[in-house]
């Protein structure tokens, strides 16, 4: 079979021909019909670690059932799926009160081991997740994201009316924006840097926008919440983005941090003067893909501009160029 390979000798990846993967008694193989590109795969695209293992990518994805070990339950060939990232060891401390997420021996489909960028991939029954009927295998690759963003805001009890500020409106910003005013009926400020972005934001409901490139976003957000946003979802990767969240939030609110920052200056004073409460969210577990995939079913996020921008996996580079061009919100490769 035709699959996307990593070798983490070099830069770039390859589309290779594979033998097409085993199975064990507790796996079953996928036949990927849809796969995103994220932002770590774009990560990994360029990444140099000689001694990491050589994997396929491909963790945004959804199909169709073809094979079943003979210890699985509950799924049968044919049937439409996605699945979920995190396999966790169910034996660490962290596995047995259920946050995979946080295993000792953490494994990421797509990550750590073969992904869905190829025809078929292999992974553990518990993984994957039916799809509504009414859901695309194209939208059913945004579950992941999603699930991202609904754990993210799901730390802080986000109440009808309260302002929340997403600052960074990437694919996991935009979906928080769409939870945030669709579920949870928030009120919405998005600050980011593109003007397509901001845009989306509004599409998707945000109450104000803030172009940071010509606005002070703190100004902005504190003089519209009447002091201070409830709550801040930093979704952007910046140091300066959550020290904007810090200092925009009101006294005793709470921020989420889900993009990894490493090594920036930030000033903590708010945080300390304020009592802020910062939490930090990392991918997610069984409950929020699922929770995911039933509110694309319901209709409650507006996936359109998200996949609208489909490439056979022999184009490969083109989508990954058209994804690093952030020209569109999302790419997707169809095996
Ligand atoms: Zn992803
Ligand atoms: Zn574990």
């Amino acid at each position: 079979m035709l699959a996307l390979v990593k070798d983490f000798s070099q830069r770039g990846v390859s589309l290779r021909e594979v033998p097409r993967p085993e199975f064990s008694p507790y796996e079953v193989t996928v036949r990927v019909q849809a796969v995103g590109i994220c932002g770590s795969d774009l990560r990994m695209f360029h990444e140099v670690k000689p001694g990491r293992k050589t994997i396929i990518l491909g963790h945004e994805l959804a199909g169709e059932i073809a094979d079943i070990g003979e210890k699985v339950h509950g799924v049968k060939p044919g049937d439409r799926v996605a699945t979920s990232i995190c396999i966790g060891c169910a034996s660490c401390r962290y596995c047995r009160k259920g946050y995979f997420n946080l295993c000792d021996k953490l494994e990421e489909i797509g990550v750590t081991i073969d992904g869905g960028m190829a025809e078929y991939v292999s992974v553990p029954a518990r993984n994957v997740h039916r799809i509504p009927k009414s859901v695309t295998l194209e939208e059913a690759t945004l579950a992941d994201p999603l699930a991202c963003s609904i754990r993210g805001l799901e730390m802080v009890s986000v109440q009808k009316d309260a302002w929340v500020t997403v600052l960074g409106p990437g694919t996991i910003g935009l979906l928080a924006v769409q939870i945030a005013k669709r579920v949870l009926r928030a009120r919405v400020i998005v600050t980011g840097t593109r003007e397509d972005r901001l845009a989306l934001a509004r599409q998707f409901g945000a109450d104000h926008v803030v172009d940071v490139n010509h606005e002070d976003p703190v100004r902005f957000i504190l003089d519209k919440t009447d002091g201070g946003a409830d709550f801040a979802f930093e979704a952007t990767g910046s140091g300066k983005a959550l020290e904007d969240a810090f200092f925009s939030t009101k006294r005793n609110g709470s921020i989420v941090a889900m993009t990894v920052h490493k090594q920036v200056q930030i000033n903590m004073e708010p945080v300390i003067r304020n009592e802020l409460k910062v939490y930090g969210s990392i991918c997610y577990n069984y409950k929020e893909f699922d929770q995911a995939l039933d509110l694309i079913g319901k209709k409650k996020v507006d996936l359109e501009p998200f996949t609208r921008h489909l490439f056979p996996l022999r184009e490969y580079d083109t989508a990954f160029a058209f994804a690093v061009s952030r020209q569109g919100i999302k790419a997707i490769l169809k095996p």
